[in-house]
């Protein structure tokens, strides 16, 4: 087994870079740090396409404690400050060496509430297998009725005389609940109650009687979302996380790191504006000087965007995981729409055809997706009305059933 990196946790960002990226240099496949080096990113693919030896590089990787480097020393992370720790997430996408994008939900989302909310032993339980890659998580909270405005959500848990939770409902766009192992779950347990006082939020071992994920396909060609049944399925006493009827809060926790988590890489460095300029010269438009001026454009609203995160850091402390952080995924999400527009501009043979049976062109994918982080963990016209009431003091959308009893609101 991997050890813990050595490193205080009072390192500095440079400090952590540094001993992350040697310590990739020592420990890294000799094939996979040649293809990083020489930039051939078919190559590094190729060593990820491997998927013992991804596996394995997973859990050397959270031994190691640089895939969760801001969780505490005790339960395997290497309890960096947010800073510090976001140097080493840079270091670890420049060497494509980090877990792809369906461990977000574990590591990102699952792993952090269970550190803020859970008992020491859903803690022992959950937190190695998210650290080291090996358990698949899915975030099991919008329905049909209950998208942007997530309180009104109807799935209901009941109590059982014996101490297990009964749950009825149906969620939607559920990203990998086709393939993970568990779930965190928002569902009613006391519909007597205001809306947002009458939730709870349980941890759920997808493989529970009664949970069927049937999956939806997109028009990027994924198939990563479900909707996802869920019919009598009972639910052990521990599977409870925080309080009963306190989930509103413990769910507000995993959406700020959500929203904290979407909004693209931490340091300031390389990013998309690289690519899409790498794009243009590769298929020739960066001659066209229109084009030449937006991908500019870009690179800087990007960098600016990097900054202004840095300085949310800094300034606050704990990263911009509070109202600052709607601010950073509103940019975000707005680069990410551009982005899709200029890889389609910066591609355009690309985008109109590919061979048939070969996977989308990376300019013709990054188009169909464009808008996905603008609608994921809270719409920008979400992230608008935080940061009107929270940022700028605003008044707050009105809800005149707010305090009603969410049995006998007029409305869902
Ligand atoms: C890529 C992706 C991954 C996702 N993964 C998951 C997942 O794993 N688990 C999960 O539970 N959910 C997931 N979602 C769902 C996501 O959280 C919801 O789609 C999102 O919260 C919006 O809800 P909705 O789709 O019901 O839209 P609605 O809430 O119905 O919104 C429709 C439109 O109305 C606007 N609107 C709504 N209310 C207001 C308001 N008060 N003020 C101004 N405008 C408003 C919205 O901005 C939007 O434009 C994912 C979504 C995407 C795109």
């Amino acid at each position: 087994m991997t050890a813990p990196l050595d490193l205080s946790p009072d390192a500095t960002e440079e400090e952590a870079a540094a001993a992350a990226e040697r310590w990739l240099h020592e420990n890294l496949p000799p094939a996979w740090l040649k293809a990083v080096l020489d930039g051939d990113r078919e190559a590094v693919a190729a060593q990820r396409a491997d998927a013992d030896g991804l596996r394995a590089w997973y859990a050397q990787l959270g031994d190691s404690g640089l895939a969760t480097p801001s969780w505490p020393r005790e339960h395997g992370g290497l309890g960096l400050s947010a800073d510090a720790a976001g140097a080493i997430s840079d270091v670890l996408l420049r060497y494509s060496a980090d877990f792809d994008s369906p461990a977000f939900i574990g590591r990102g989302l699952a792993g952090p509430t269970i550190l803020l909310h859970g008992t020491d032993e859903q803690k022992r339980r959950h937190l190695p297998g998210i650290r080291r890659g090996e358990v698949q998580w899915c975030q099991l909270f919008s329905e049909p009725g209950a998208g942007s405005d997530l309180a009104a959500l109807a799935a209901r848990a009941e109590r059982q005389e014996d101490g297990t939770w009964r749950v009825n409902g149906q969620k939607v766009w559920n990203s990998y609940a086709h393939f993970a192992d568990w779930a965190i779950l928002m569902a009613r347990t006391d519909p007597s109650r205001p809306k947002h006082r009458g939730i709870s939020y349980f941890l759920v071992d997808m493989r529970t009687p009664g949970v069927s994920p049937r999956p939806l396909r997109q028009m990027n060609g994924d198939a990563e979302f479900n909707e996802v049944f869920l019919d009598d399925v009972v639910l052990p006493e521990d599977a409870l996380l925080g309080d009963l009827n306190d989930g509103w809060a413990v769910g507000i926790s995993t959406l700020m790191q959500e929203r904290n988590g979407l909004s693209g890489r931490p340091g300031v460095g390389p990013g998309r504006g690289e690519e899409l300029a790498r794009l243009a010269a590769r298929t020739g438009t960066w001659a066209d000087p229109l084009l030449r001026d937006r991908l500019l454009s870009y690179l800087v609203e990007e960098r600016v965007l990097q900054m202004t995160t840095v300085r949310a850091f800094v300034e606050t402390g704990t990263g911009p995981v509070g109202a600052e952080g709607s601010i950073r995924k509103l940019i975000s999400s707005w680069l990410q729409e551009q982005a899709g527009v200029l890889a389609a501009e910066a591609d355009p043979v690309g985008v109109l055809g590919w061979p048939a049976g070969s996977g989308l062109p990376s300019s013709a994918y990054d188009f169909l997706s464009m808008k996905q982080t603008a609608i994921a963990g809270g719409t920008s016209e979400i992230q608008r009305n935080i940061i009107a009431e929270r940022v700028l003091g605003l008044p707050k959308d009105p809800d005149p059933e707010k305090d009603v009893p969410f049995n006998q609101r007029s409305r869902g």
